[in-house]
């Protein structure tokens, strides 16, 4: 939200979602950079805050927009009235400023939006364990509001945003790009944790375990734009009531980039049973994330290259960590390259299809691109490329998969 302007948009969706016959709880977020400017406070007052008064200052912005939207609502003639984290409550564990939601209860407000009241429900914020104030990690309301949708039985939980809804990739590559009518929540999770961050991840694990079905809107629209239940966004759903959907079927939903990657090489590791154990539980230990892993085979000598991906921010430390164990690894060298980026495709219609990836391969052979590493899972495949070639490369799959504006299915 941003400004009482946008507020007055927000309570005029709300006040429609009520007069189209729904009992609506509503979860806010802060306006537009205050969660930025509250932790900045932070920062300024000691660098090494505690993370519990982190969480009192930073769950302030939340606690403003939702009485505003609140008083708001009444100036449009509802009835409306916030319930704070700790009033609901919401109760989290005691890891501040990363807090996990446990349970909701929700018997009380259940009943006043029965009795025709709003619940205003500010999100990022819970109470912990200790019964003090907590948050839930940057862009948690998401995820706070995927939780009260469980908690309170939704039928559906409608996430207004700053874009319309998924498209099958970043429409600031490809201009031809589509928006999405509904993708699966492992879809969603798979193109999530590929770069696309419409929604914080964790809301969308959560919608998964719970069933919750996710709409995800504009939140700028004006009065006489369609509503919410004529479903104008992208609706994230189970594999059955996708199916259940009958639209016309993709092998790939989406292609995701990510820049935020960075290879290692090792030459020349000893080819025996627990080199790769120690290269890369060090790693582990050390909470780094190891993406893609190539063990190229055995040469002579009985040594072989392992090539490898973490993320950007975390090649400093994994190159160091490497360095301390040189002794035990028995490498010859790294070689890193943070100038690569991951490029995948993803589609529940991969599971159904041969030859998804070979069209990748031969897609990019056609242009050029060397592929420098390659990983799968069941409805995705990534290659690791040179980072310039990555607007390229999602343009060329994006039409090599029929997903452009105006191409009939591939
Ligand atoms: N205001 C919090 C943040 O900026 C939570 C959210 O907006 O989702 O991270
Ligand atoms: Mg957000």
């Amino acid at each position: 939200m941003a400004g009482t302007e946008r507020i007055r948009r927000v309570a005029n969706i709300v006040r429609r979602q009520q007069a189209a016959g729904h009992e609506v709880a509503v979860v806010v977020s802060a306006m537009a950079g205050e969660t930025d400017r509250l932790v900045n406070f932070c920062r300024e007052a000691n660098p090494l805050y505690d993370p519990a008064e982190y969480d009192v200052v930073v769950a302030a912005g939340e606690q403003i927009t939702s009485g505003l939207l609140a008083l708001t609502l009444q100036a449009l003639g509802c009835k409306a009235r916030s319930w704070l984290g700790w009033q609901l409550p919401i109760h989290t564990d005691n890891a501040h400023a990363k807090a996990r939601i446990g349970d909701i209860d929700s018997d009380a407000v259940i009943a006043s939006m029965q009795a025709g009241e709003i619940a205003v429900i500010p999100g990022f914020q819970g109470i912990g364990e200790d019964g003090r104030v907590a948050t839930l990690g940057r862009g948690g309301s998401d995820t706070s509001a995927v939780a009260v949708a469980a908690a309170v039985k939704a039928d559906r939980c409608d996430i207004y945003t700053d874009v319309d809804g998924v498209y099958t990739t970043d429409p600031r590559i490809v201009a031809k790009a589509r928006k999405l009518k509904a993708v699966t929540f492992e879809e969603m999770l798979e193109l999530a944790s590929v770069g696309s961050k419409v929604l914080q991840t964790r809301s969308v694990s959560l919608a998964m375990k719970e069933g919750v079905r996710v709409q995800v809107l504009s939140s700028f629209v004006d009065d006489d734009a369609p509503l919410a239940d004529d479903l104008p966004g992208t609706l994230i759903v189970s594999d059955e009531e996708l199916e259940g959907l009958d639209m016309e079927s993709q092998l790939i939903t989406g292609i995701a980039a990510d820049k935020n990657e960075a290879k290692v090489i090792l030459t020349r590791v000893p080819d025996k049973p627990g080199a790769v154990a120690q290269i890369f539980g060090p790693l582990a230990a050390a909470s780094i994330n190891v993406d893609m892993i190539i063990q190229n085979v055995g040469r002579e000598k009985g040594e072989t290259d392992v090539t490898f991906t973490v993320p950007s921010a975390d090649l400093v430390r994994t190159q160091a960590l490497l360095e301390e164990q040189k002794g035990e690894i028995g490498f010859n060298r790294i070689i890193t390259d943070a100038k690569v980026a991951k490029i995948s495709i993803v589609g529940v219609g991969m599971r159904s299809h041969a030859g998804i990836a070979a069209t990748m391969f031969k897609a990019m052979a056609d242009r050029g691109i060397n592929i420098q590493a390659i990983s799968t899972s069941e409805i995705k495949v990534s290659v690791l490329i040179d980072e310039d070639e990555t607007e390229l490369a999602v343009r060329i799959l994006h039409t090599a998969y029929g997903l452009d504006e105006d191409s009939e299915a591939a």
